[in-house]
């Protein structure tokens, strides 16, 4: 792990900065919290539980019309406390094993 943290961080533009982010535990997450509710939280970072999962560190991201309806109340299906966004673009952070087509500290 400390070589694969090593390839990030070698290709990283700021490499201090990154590799404050990558040490911490947590993330910020826009969360839907009911319709006309957001708020920013600290979550917890996604870690791999299969070997096909990869996590991305966004370097940039927005929302879309689906996050709109959501915030608004249009989809029953999203309960409060989801965590929204799904356009985005980042960096490989970690892979599970069964990940070929990227590696590490690649933008996706
Ligand atoms: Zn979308």
């Amino acid at each position: 792990m400390e070589e694969r943290m090593g390839e990030v961080l070698t290709a990283a533009r700021d490499a201090a900065s990154l590799r404050a982010i990558v040490a911490k535990d947590t993330m910020k997450a826009l969360v839907y919290r009911g319709p006309g509710f957001k708020a920013l939280e600290e979550h917890p970072k996604p870690v791999i539980q299969a070997s096909d999962d990869a996590t991305v560190k966004l370097v940039k991201t927005t929302i879309c019309g689906t996050d709109l309806h959501i915030l608004k109340g249009d989809v029953p299906t999203c309960a409060p406390g989801r965590i929204l966004g799904h356009e985005g673009i980042g960096v490989v952070e970690s892979a599970g094993a069964g990940v070929t087509m990227f590696n590490l500290a690649i933008k996706c």
